[in-house]
């Protein structure tokens, strides 16, 4: 494509040029590909005459008479529009009609859309969508066909626009390369770049309007196909060169220091968690780095799974670091890991980030004189001071609050270790698909044995306090424990922090007779340690929370999570704080208590009641927030795409995959040339993306 400036396009100029800019269309490309947000049916123009009730419609007229009238104590503003059959009455209602006065005036040639409705005999359009038309001009890219409506770019009416694409794409689409081998759009069929470049501006008369305006045509088709196909592309080849990259191979058969774990185990393994270690274990004998991810609901067992791996490790003469996202899981993992290897002779360090200096020194010297086997810490691991002496296996426990770079840094600290993430809630496969596409991936679906449903209750009206306190005060009763968490929407906020203490205060009194704490993350560390502490050995009975508990905290005995303005937390939020409790044998309850709903909190807190399962909720979650608020576009490396939507072009999402990874294993033969220099050329600005 030539590198000519956006201004020298016929009609744009240096001021228009800087107006598009603004809209982020800087290059023939970007302005190529602004699509139309939708498309207007004016193949047929009526006249006005023969206008029919109740459906949209196309006239076009000359300004006969423009009035405002007031209307009660309303203002309209009204045009009389003409043509040779009659006469049309435009509307609008509570309409700036000052600019609009000054905006038109007889004689003015226009075209109105609208739905028809017929008020004192005459034929009115409210509200109607209007284009004024040069008399001059020649009109034909405005009416007698399927006409694009753009995204509104200030200073641009749709008319000037859609001039202005006609000139870019008769003079510049012709140079579009198309980088899509052949084989590729034969077996998906798929137009040609240009034909759906030309199509999605200046649709043929012929298609329907239905796909269109639902992004549903072949030419749509052709460019969600390429946003998702290149980036599939990028992640076939990165995985392709972890493949290329030397493993350490670690020997599985009749393993000690694994078979003494197994025996140790309090419990024996869920079907699904067998097979997982056993992907795992093929993937750490196989020579490649292992690169996988573990999925499993809340409280499905992954912890477990991962300590095989880890024991294989240590076997093998290698380190391991396990890295969690905060502190208090970090901490728990450290204990529930010394509980399971007990005199196994197995050194285990918690490396946190509050330890004195000569501590910590002591610590890195054990870790990089080979003495610790398995160090677990938060970033605290990242840091550039904390080295290993042969570090065979990360584990990161909660992915989604690590960014890709962090992953990144701590597998610089050993020669190609074998990585193995785990989530903290499911992961929908769309997003399994993009954002860790790379990865291979197993999954938990089983729960271990005994464990029941959560049972979940909404209620919602502020006369319901003293119910839900009976609730509570019952499972206290019996010698159970409670959560009560309670929205911050900033740790720091100091008004909500006041809210959360007030209900702590309230709760005290209600409660007298219990113990009860409260948690926040404006607590110090070592306080909250203690605090946490004290929950866990059955101490307090009663522990009031912000959402510094969110995450992985495994206490059996607490039966009961009641979450206050449960209509505030995101879905998977809330799946996870469920999964806090009814971890035990003994019935557990959650409470939702709302005060308010909009309409997205009614869907998420109804999905809350309605199922159990974490797989099907983080669907529901994706639907309702999107990928990009899910994952956080930024932490997770997926690109924003900008016409293609993961969630409903999932059926293009997977063609694409297969497609590329065909290619890049080899099953499908293709002209590569094209393809690999707009590869590189699109991610050349990018190309952490495709090391990582
Ligand atoms: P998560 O997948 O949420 O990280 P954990 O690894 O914390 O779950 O496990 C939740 C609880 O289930 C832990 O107390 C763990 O000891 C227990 N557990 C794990 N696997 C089994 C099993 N196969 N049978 C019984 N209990 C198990
Ligand atoms: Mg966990």
């Amino acid at each position: 494509m030539a590198d000519v400036s956006i201004r020298y396009v016929k009609g744009v100029g240096p001021q228009r040029a800087n107006l598009l800019e603004k809209k982020g269309i800087r290059d023939l490309m970007s302005l190529l590909y602004f699509l139309p947000i939708r498309y207007e049916d004016r193949r047929v123009i009526k006249s006005i005459g023969d206008l029919q009730y109740g459906r949209k419609q196309v006239v076009v007229g000359e300004v006969h008479k423009i009035a405002v009238k007031n209307i009660g104590r309303r203002k309209i503003f009204e045009m009389i529009l003409r043509d040779r059959t009659g006469y049309l009455s435009l509307v609008w209602f509570n309409f700036e009609y000052q600019h609009m006065v000054k905006r038109f005036r007889q004689g003015l040639k226009l075209l109105s859309y609208g739905d028809v409705r017929f008020y004192n005999n005459l034929a009115q359009m409210i509200h109607p969508d209007i284009e004024e038309l040069d008399q001059e001009d020649d009109n034909s890219l405005s009416f007698n066909r399927i006409v694009p409506i753009y995204s509104v770019v200030e200073g641009f009416s749709q008319r000037v626009m859609r001039g202005i694409m006609r000139n870019a794409i008769d003079k510049y689409a012709q140079e579009l390369i198309d980088p899509l081998p052949v084989q590729v759009k034969e077996k998906y069929l798929l137009p040609g770049l240009q034909e759906a470049i030309y199509n999605l501006h200046f649709p043929g008369n012929g298609l329907s309007m239905d796909a269109l305006n639902n992004r549903g045509s072949i030419f749509h088709k052709r460019v969600i196909f390429d946003e998702f196909f290149f980036f599939e592309m990028a992640i076939a080849l990165k995985k392709q060169s972890t493949m290329k990259k030397n493993g350490i191979i670690f020997s599985v058969a009749s393993n000690d220091v694994v078979k003494r774990f197994e025996k140790n185990l309090p419990f024996t393994l869920t079907k699904d968690q067998r097979t997982c270690v056993n992907e795992i274990f093929k993937d750490m004998s196989s020579g490649y780095p292992m690169n996988r991810l573990l999925q499993g609901d809340v409280g499905s067992g992954k912890t477990v799974v991962a300590l095989y791996a880890a024991m294989l490790a240590i076997s093998n003469g290698y380190q391991i670091a396990f890295m969690a996202p905060t502190e208090i899981l970090a901490e728990q993992h450290y204990k529930t890991i010394g509980n399971l290897t007990k005199n196994m002779g197995i050194n285990i360090a918690l490396l946190k980030g509050d330890i004195s200096n000569n501590e910590r020194k002591q610590r890195i010297d054990e870790l990089s004189n080979g003495t610790l086997n398995l160090v677990v810490g938060t970033h605290a691991l990242i840091q550039p001071d904390v080295k290993f002496k042969s570090l065979g296996l990360i584990i990161i426990d909660e992915q989604h609050r690590f960014g890709v770079m962090q992953r990144m840094e701590l597998k610089k600290k050993g020669n190609n270790p074998h990585t193995l993430i785990m989530t903290a809630t499911p992961i929908p496969r769309t997003l399994t698909m993009t954002a860790y596409g790379d990865l291979d991936i197993s999954i938990i679906k089983e729960m271990p044995p005994e464990r029941k449903h959560v049972k979940t209750y909404l209620f919602y009206r502020d006369n319901q306090r003293q119910e839900i306190y009976t609730i509570l005060k019952d499972e206290m009763k019996k010698g159970h424990q409670i959560y009560v968490v309670y929205p911050l929407i900033e740790e720091s906020d100091v008004l909500e922090l006041r809210a959360a203490a007030k209900m702590y205060e309230e709760l005290k009194f209600v409660f007298n007779e219990y113990k009860v704490e409260l948690l926040h993350g404006k607590i110090k560390d070592e306080e909250r340690n203690i605090i946490m502490n004290r929950f866990r050995t059955g101490e307090t009975n009663m522990l009031v929370a912000t959402t510094v508990i969110e995450v992985g905290i495994d206490v059996p005995n607490a039966t009961v999570m009641l979450i206050e303005h449960a209509e505030r937390f995101g879905l998977s939020q809330l799946h996870q704080l469920r999964g806090r409790v009814g971890r035990g044998s003994e019935e557990a309850i959650c409470i939702l208590y709302a005060h308010g709903f909009t309409k997205d909190s009614k869907k998420r807190l109804s999905a809350m009641v309605k199922t159990h399962d974490g797989f099907k909720i983080a669907e529901t979650d994706l639907e309702i927030r999107g990928p990009g608020e899910m994952l956080g576009v930024k932490q997770s490396g997926l690109p924003d795409f900008k016409i293609a939507n993961i969630v409903s072009d999932v059926d293009i999402l997977k063609m694409a995959k297969e497609a590329a990874f065909d290619i890049v294993s080899g099953d499908m033969r293709v002209d590569k040339e094209a393809l690999y220099k707009h590869l590189y050329d699109s991610y050349k600005k990018n190309v952490s993306f495709i090391e990582v």
